[in-house]
């Protein structure tokens, strides 16, 4: 084999390498973005989902819910005045 050969298939093998590099980054970022428009995977009964709200906490004022009935650690539908041992105060 010739030198001009070996860097012919030096580049091919570089060229498939970048090929997976790119098809590896696309398939994470669509995984990735995938994950931040689904709502959450807990279910209501291990986080002690309620329907009424917990003195003046709820989901409308928790920083995971996501409007109008999703929340992003919880899955199912998620009322607006519900609430959840997951609550956490939305900031300021
Ligand atoms: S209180 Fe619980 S169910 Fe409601 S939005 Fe917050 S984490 Fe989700």
């Amino acid at each position: 084999m010739s030198e001009k050969d070996k860097n012919k298939m030096i580049t091919r093998r570089d060229a498939l390498k970048n090929i997976a590099v790119v098809v590896g980054a696309v398939a994470t970022t669509t995984m990735m973005g995938a994950g931040v428009a689904d709502a959450g995977t807990m279910t209501k009964t291990s986080v002690q989902y309620q329907d009424t709200p917990k003195g003046k906490d709820r989901c409308s004022v928790c920083a995971n819910f996501i409007a109008p009935h999703s929340c992003k650690v919880v899955a199912g539908n998620i009322s607006p005045n519900g609430w959840c041992m997951a609550f956490v105060p939305k900031s300021a």
